[in-house]
């Protein structure tokens, strides 16, 4: 088998969210851009890029690790007020790396081991214009303004705290040429008409830079399955409409055993449009909605530790298979 070049790390100024095990820092956008240089500063197995830019213009960041022939996507924070996922993401790379450079497990598997089989790419940060403004760290008066206007609209989801969006309104997650059209209509149904805090399908599939951006990164990158990694519901969705995905439901149930989540069917008024469900349809291979923890979101800090003890055994068998 072909040896991935180890990750070995110079000395480096220490991690950025997770320091002594207390609760992690807020996962603003200028925070995680620190922390995946970080990353890519000390662990030479991983390769940082860009992607694409949100509508505010800052960087959609990716990081890539390994040189096998399994290809995982993972991905975080398509909602805004889910930015706990992000920190789960973020987590699970520096103790993948760590471990494979100290040649350690990472949940049932050696890292390293793990690294020479498979190709994985994290994206912690969809939506960073919609976690800075969640985050209350939109350094943006006029992005400010114009999603308090939208959120005005809408009186009963709270602002900023509901919102799921990106900064214009649009929900990244009901963007993706999948039953787009019954999406909007079952949306427009319930009243999202216009741009929302959250369940406003867009003016078009992939009309929002977002989630264009990944869907291309996703065809260029072309991987054998995909992680949504959201919240909560301690569930695992793997299914879209009549979709019959090889393999899909057997590594679901590993998914679920290792997590501890449910493993179920999508409920149909949101099996639509969502990103794995574009991906089931157009790639015909296994997408996953993860909706870790429970309560509201955004959920609190205080849930990350037992969130991350569920879910990272769960992403390492995503990348086994
Ligand atoms: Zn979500």
């Amino acid at each position: 088998m072909k040896q991935c070049s180890p990750c070995f790390n110079p000395p480096d100024k220490g991690e950025v969210f997770f320091t002594d095990g207390s609760p992690p820092e807020h996962p603003s956008s200028d925070a995680v851009y620190n922390e995946m240089n970080r990353l890519a500063g000390k662990y030479t197995c991983v390769k940082l890029s860009e992607f694409g830019k949100s509508v505010m213009g800052k960087p959609l960041l990716k990081i890539c690790a390994g040189c096998g022939k399994r290809k995982v996507l993972y991905s975080a924070s398509h909602h805004a007020n889910e930015w706990i996922t992000t920190l789960v993401l973020l987590k699970f790379m520096n103790e993948l790396f760590e471990m494979s450079r100290i040649n350690g497990r990472i949940g049932a598997f050696n890292a390293k081991d793990l690294l020479n089989r498979t190709t994985l790419c994290f994206i912690p940060l969809i939506n960073p214009d919609g976690v800075d403004l969640v985050l209350e760290k939109n350094s943006s008066e006029k992005y400010f303004e114009q999603a308090k206007k939208i959120a005005g609209d809408y009186p009963s989801i709270p602002f900023p705290l509901g919102w799921k969006a990106n900064i214009e309104g649009t929900d990244l997650n009901l963007q993706y040429p999948a039953n787009w059209e019954k999406a909007k209509q079952i949306k427009f149904d319930l009243g999202f008409v216009s741009p929302a805090p959250r369940d406003y399908v867009g003016t078009a599939p992939l009309s929002a830079p977002e989630s264009r951006a990944l869907a291309n990164f996703t065809q260029n990158f072309n991987p054998d399955i995909v992680v949504a990694l959201h919240s909560q519901g301690n569930v695992i969705y793997w299914k879209f409409a009549n979709y019959e995905t090889w393999g899909a439901y057997e590594l679901g149930l590993k998914l679920a055993a290792v997590s501890g989540y449910e493993l179920s069917q999508t409920p149909p008024e949101s099996d639509n449009a969502g990103y794995k469900d574009w991906f089931i349809q157009d790639f015909g291979r296994p997408g996953y909605t993860v909706e870790m923890g429970l309560g509201e979101s955004p959920l609190p800090l205080s849930q990350f530790g037992t969130i991350y003890a569920e879910v990272a055994p769960l992403l390492a068998t995503a990348a086994n298979g």
